[in-house]
């Protein structure tokens, strides 16, 4: 199974990937972008938030 994975050394927060995938992304309590822990991801958003984040900081692992 692939799980999406951020590089938030990349990250500026724009939140492009939750509006495209909010079943996958949120900001948690810390004001940081974390990808939720899911059995199984909706690939066609996935791909979608990989193709428009404006750093080219997600990826599939
Ligand atoms: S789209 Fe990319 S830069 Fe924007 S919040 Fe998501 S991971 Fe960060």
């Amino acid at each position: 199974m692939k799980t999406p994975v951020i590089d938030m050394s990349e990250c500026i927060l724009c939140e492009v990937c939750i509006d495209l995938a909010p079943h996958a992304f949120k900001i948690n309590d810390f004001g940081f972008v974390e990808v939720l822990p899911l059995e199984d991801y909706d690939e066609e958003a996935i791909h979608e938030a990989v193709k428009n984040c404006p750093k080219d900081c997600i990826s599939w692992e």
